[in-house]
């Protein structure tokens, strides 16, 4: 390995094996994934990004999420390859198209997604975003597959507070285990409703776009002065404030996607950044929560 040595991916990994979160059910899954969106799609640079992947796991952000809308199960055939071997060490997300998420399709669905990624079971099977299949269906369905054994829990994404209040009042979805949102330092509007109302009901928030694409969703992120020195203060490049940011309380989970190594190094050694109540405080002057409520962001 070029870019870091044993001893350094050793202090990364035990950094990020500290970092946990702990899902409804009692399982603790690391604060650090890494999304897949965009992965496989490439065949010059395929080998690039499975060992990316690789390495990614090998620092310790074992939860890797992907989906069958992306690329077309290509996403998911790459994550198939990298984890093959190490199957047991991952805690595998994948995500189900809300027009295959009732009775008629979502059995298939998941079984392809599972023949893609080389596995018998998902550790976590999402609802990608609402659709037309009622959510109590929904719920039904993933139940009747963890009955089955093809997948371990269940949760959703893109759901905002009103639909989550909505999903809540099916039978069953008290075993909703996440929600996964899009949430970064630009894009707060969030913590005004959703993320307060699922703290509440201890479903934890599963954070997408965590570094805004490599700050290309907001520029000014990593201009601004007070995420520049911040990071000039820990060593570390802005864009590791913006994931530290991210996880700084136990209850957030960030899935960072790199198609390169020395991008996934540098996710994963955000593990190990604390942030003090001082750089918090001053971020939430420069990027204040909103004190209305938004529209939840979607991409
Ligand atoms: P993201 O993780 O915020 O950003 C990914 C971009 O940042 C890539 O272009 C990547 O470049 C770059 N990057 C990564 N690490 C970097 C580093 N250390 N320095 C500089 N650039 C870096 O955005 P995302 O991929 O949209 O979101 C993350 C994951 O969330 C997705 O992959 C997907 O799994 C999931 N997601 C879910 C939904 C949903 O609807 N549920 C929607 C969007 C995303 P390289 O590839 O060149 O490394």
């Amino acid at each position: 390995m070029d870019f870091i040595s044993e001893s350094d991916m050793e202090k990364i990994r035990n950094a990020n094996e500290k970092r946990k979160v702990k899902l409804p059910d009692g399982t603790f899954v690391p604060s650090l994934g890494q999304g897949t969106w965009y992965l496989g799609e490439n065949p010059s640079t395929r080998e690039r990004e499975i060992k990316t992947l690789k390495l990614g796991i090998e620092l310790g952000m074992t939860l890797v999420d992907t989906a069958e809308m992306y690329g077309d199960g290509g996403s998911e055939r790459l994550v198939g390859e990298a984890i093959r071997g190490i199957r047991d060490s991952i805690f595998l997300v994948s995500k189900v198209y809300p027009h295959n998420a009732g009775s008629k399709n979502i059995f298939t669905s998941c079984e392809n997604s599972l023949k893609r990624l080389g596995t018998d079971h998902l550790d976590l099977y999402l609802l990608h975003w609402r659709g037309g299949v009622p959510f109590q269906e929904t719920v039904e369905c993933m139940e009747k597959l963890k009955k089955q054994g093809k997948i371990l829990r269940w949760g959703v994404s893109n759901l905002d507070t009103a639909d989550m209040k909505e999903l809540m009042s099916c039978s069953g979805s008290e075993n909703c285990m996440a929600n996964q949102v899009l949430y970064h330092l630009g894009s707060r509007g969030i913590e005004f409703d959703l993320m307060p109302w699922q703290r509440e009901c201890n479903i934890p928030i599963m954070a997408y776009c965590p570094i805004a694409k490599g700050g290309r969703l907001r520029k000014e992120l990593l201009e601004d002065e007070a995420v520049n020195e911040i990071a000039l203060k820990y060593h570390v490049r802005p864009l590791q404030v913006l994931l530290a940011w991210v996880i700084r309380d136990d209850d957030i989970i960030a899935i960072p996607k790199a198609s390169r190594e020395e991008h996934v190094i540098e996710n994963a050694e955000a593990a190990s950044i604390v942030l003090s109540k001082e750089d918090i405080d001053r971020l939430d002057r420069v990027f204040p929560k909103p004190d209305k409520k938004v529209r939840l962001e979607i991409l």
